[in-house]
Order: structure tokens, then C-alpha cells, then sequence
């Protein structure tokens, strides 16, 4: 593993102070990659989040162009790129930020052609798309190549994220085993809710990767902002399911 510089350990000094954590930690986030499906409302502060923690690569995936509608959420964008492509504006700002970070971008979103070259060359996955599509072709992608997925979602003022280990947790198609009807790409929700939501996958990333324990492997964490009631409950996986049952 590559050590850290000492200009690494005066970015990351108040976190090396974190029991459990410490240079070690912080060595083993500095050679970890991970891949972040779109920057948007939920993959903007995950991939911000990771980059302020030193993770030494990601690699983003994200389609479109920016409009006015994505700015109540998309923390990684700005004003000025109206109607240019998100990725664009989200790997400038990181680089802004962390100019040590390795970023690798691709001006699409996940699906079954491009999931299991992206998944193939990383440590761990987080799922941050809208669409079941694009989470279960990244599902597929993690449970046949063995790597971790940290999968979270919102809706209107509620979260839930979950850590997926394949061969040991329930898969994303163990929990969903189709898309739930009528479920689209817009839908009511406040920035704050999937910032929420990107902090504690976050949070779950930077354990697994650094060796801290416990975590959400095998179980959903559910919040709900309107009664600020935040749960936990364990998941049950599918001996039949297509992706990760016993055949
Ligand atoms: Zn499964």
C-alpha cells in the first residue's frame, strides 16, 4: 500500500484522531477505490463525503445535462452549468476540492452494458440511481464480482441505505424482487433528505474499507424526516432469488 504524505496526514488530522480509525485506516482509504452510479442528489454528497475522507479513486458515472429542477439537491453542480453535462460540473468540484483525488467519469448512467466493467475495477460500489433498472443491473454487476454495495434511496422526507455483501447479505433482489409499480425518475423530495442518506453510506463505506465495525450488512436502516423516527430492521434473503439464490 502506498503511505501517506505528510501534507495527507495535516488534510486528515482530526480524522486520524477517531478510534479505530488512525493512520492505518486512513492508509487503507487512500488505496481504495470506489464507484459512485450518478452524482445527483444522493451520489453528489456520497462522492463529496469520499473525496473529504481521502478515498485515493473514484469513478463516477452520470448522464445528462444539468437543469434548473436538479439544483435543490445536486450539491456537486453549479448555476453557471445549466445545460451542460452534470458530470462535468461534478468532477470539477471535487478537484476543487480534493486536488489528491484519482477521478475517473463517465458521461452515462449505470446499465447491463457498462456494470460489470465499471464494478470489476473497484473496491466497493455505491448505488445512488432513481431507477430499479440501473440498481439492479448494479446489483448483478456486484453480486457476480463479489464487491460490496452500499445501496441507499429517498423518497419525498424518508431514506433507507443498506450494505450489501454478496454471498453473505441479502442482495438488492432479495429485498426488491421487481420494480415497484409506478415508481419514476421524479419525484417530491428536499436536498437534505438524500444528503442524509449519503452521509450514513458513507459512513458504511469508510468502515468497511478501513476495517471498523459494525455495520449495516444485512439489515435496513429506515429514517423518516417528517417524525425524525430512524429504524433498523434485518433483511431476509431469498433462497429462489434470480441474482443470488442457490441455483
Ligand atoms: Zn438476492
Amino acid at each position: 500500500m502506498i503511505p501517506l504524505t505528510d501534507e495527507e496526514k495535516a488534510v486528515y488530522e482530526w480524522q486520524l484522531w477517531v478510534r479505530g480509525f488512525g493512520e492505518d485506516g486512513q492508509t487503507r482509504l487512500k488505496n481504495a477505490s470506489a464507484l459512485v452510479s450518478r452524482v445527483g442528489g444522493l451520489g453528489g454528497p456520497v462522492a463529496l463525503e469520499l473525496a473529504a475522507a481521502g478515498i485515493g479513486r473514484l469513478v463516477l458515472a452520470h448522464g445528462g445535462d444539468l437543469r434548473p429542477s436538479d439544483l435543490n439537491r445536486q450539491v456537486l453542480m453549479t448555476h453557471d452549468w445549466i445545460g451542460k453535462p452534470r458530470i462535468e460540473s461534478a468532477v470539477q468540484r471535487l478537484k476543487a476540492f480534493n486536488p489528491r483525488l484519482e477521478i475517473e467519469a463517465l458521461p452515462e448512467n449505470i446499465s447491463d452494458a457498462n456494470a460489470d466493467a465499471l464494478v470489476a475495477g473497484v473496491d466497493i460500489v455505491f448505488d445512488c440511481a432513481p431507477l430499479f433498472q440501473e440498481r439492479f443491473a448494479m446489483n448483478r454487476a456486484c453480486v457476480a464480482h463479489r464487491k460490496p454495495l452500499v445501496d441507499a434511496a429517498m423518497f419525498e422526507m424518508e431514506g433507507q441505505v443498506t450494505l450489501i455483501i454478496p454471498g453473505e447479505t441479502p442482495c438488492l433482489a432479495c429485498i426488491y424482487p421487481e420494480s415497484p409499480p409506478g415508481w419514476k425518475r421524479q419525484f417530491p423530495v428536499f436536498g437534505a433528505v438524500p444528503c442524509l442518506a449519503a452521509a450514513i453510506a458513507v459512513m458504511e463505506g469508510i468502515k468497511l474499507l478501513s476495517g471498523m465495525g459494525p455495520s449495516l450488512a444485512g439489515k435496513m436502516l429506515y429514517y423518516d424526516t417528517r417524525t425524525m423516527r430512524m429504524r433498523t430492521l434485518p433483511l431476509a434473503r431469498r433462497r429462489d432469488c434470480a441474482v443470488c439464490g442457490e441455483t
